[in-house]
């Protein structure tokens, strides 16, 4: 049975859903074409795609998807590394689920679990610690994947680690810093995006003032988003908003969750644990600063100072186009691989492997609608 709240909640929605198509009518009507808005975080591109938001919108408004999907944006050349760090005698890595099946130029650890490697799925880093205290005569690798909101869970494990005197286990950085990524976005002439819808759970650890760049230094609104269809078009109204009035500004529309300067004691543990490092984006190329490796004081947690293994360019899978599909370029059905050679079964690029990625979103959703 429907309660009141709900009820209250569907009427507001599309009230709001209403108001939003308006405005964005009128804008597209300004500019001679719809609006151009990235929406950054996987989770928003799922949440768009699955309350159906992506296509009542798309007549007024041209959303495209970022960077957002921490699988999907981990290089080929990174993949191919994990690879051979998983095919090293006695280690065990450890890793989240997605990464699993994600294709690099030698296979997936899922084929390298069929050779007889040992990968091990775990749902939090600290996890992995207690892997490497189970089986102290192997070497347990954890895979560091994801953005501002993982990295402090993998940093507490590995002061864990440091703090157990560990000497088998270690992890490898492929992190990657949301900012600097956003930065290249807007800097890129071929984008010509007017407004961003900036990540609910990354701006909680980092707070609404680190993305301020975006409207000082590009002149690019943007808004802060949580993830029910509510706040989604409740952040939309507000970045519509500044674009018809020809403002800039990072409005936070996910108060209740994000406050101005975001979780302290999450950006103490990455500033003890990690230093900024430059990093390898897949579709985005590598970007100064964007990455996290770990400090002097915990280098003897550094799978790549362990196990000195040559980082090879690598080729996206062929006809891939999961690079563009990152940066906003083209969307998942404009890739002719898409639902033919291409399904979450049969899965060729990382964006159609993660539950976070916009071709996999497209694949469930769009085909049901
Ligand atoms: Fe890559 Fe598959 Fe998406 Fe094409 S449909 S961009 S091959 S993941």
């Amino acid at each position: 049975m429907e309660t009141w709240s709900t009820n209250h909640q569907k009427e507001l929605t599309a009230r709001l859903l209403v108001r939003v198509k308006s405005l964005a009518a009128a804008i597209a009507g300004k500019l001679g074409r719809r609006p151009v808005i990235m929406e950054v975080c996987g989770t928003h591109t799922v949440a768009l795609a699955r309350t159906g938001l992506r296509s009542l919108l798309a007549g007024c408004i041209d959303l495209r998807s970022g960077p957002g999907c921490p699988v999907c944006v981990t290089a080929p050349e990174e993949i191919d590394y994990m690879l051979c760090l998983a095919r090293q005698p006695g280690v065990i890595i450890a890793t989240f689920g997605d990464m699993v099946r994600v294709p690099g130029s030698s296979g997936s650890l899922e084929k390298a679990r069929i050779e007889g490697c040992q990968i091990q799925v775990c749902y939090s880093p600290r996890e992995a610690v207690t892997l490497a205290r189970s089986n102290p005569d192997r070497e347990v690798v954890f895979l560091g994947i994801g953005f501002e909101t993982t990295a402090p869970a993998v940093g507490l494990a590995v002061k864990e680690a440091a703090a157990l005197s560990l000497k088998n286990f270690s992890i490898y950085s492929a992190h990657k810093l949301v900012p600097p990524a956003l930065a290249t976005l807007a800097a890129d002439p071929d984008l010509k995006l007017d407004g961003l819808l900036l990540p609910g759970h990354v701006s909680a650890i980092l707070g609404r003032r680190a993305f301020t760049f975006l409207a000082r230094e590009y002149n690019l609104p943007a808004a802060i988003a949580g993830f029910d269809a509510l706040d989604i078009l409740g952040a939309l109204l507000e970045l519509l908003l500044q674009i018809q009035k020809g403002e800039a500004q990072v409005n936070n529309a996910y108060p209740r969750v994000v406050s101005e300067t975001g979780n302290h004691k999450a950006q103490e543990i990455l500033r003890e644990v990690f230093s900024l490092a430059p990093a390898n984006w897949r579709g985005l190329g590598l970007i100064p600063l964007s990455g996290l490796k770990l400090n002097t004081a915990y280098e003897a947690f550094d799978a790549s100072h362990r196990w000195r293994l040559e980082l090879k360019p690598a080729p996206p899978p062929a006809g891939c186009l999961c690079g563009s599909v990152l940066k906003g370029l083209c969307l998942p059905p404009q890739c002719a691989l898409f639902g033919r050679r291409c399904t979450p079964l049969r899965p060729v690029g990382p964006c159609m492997v993660s539950s976070e990625g916009s071709c996999a979103a497209y694949y469930r959703y769009a085909r049901e609608a």
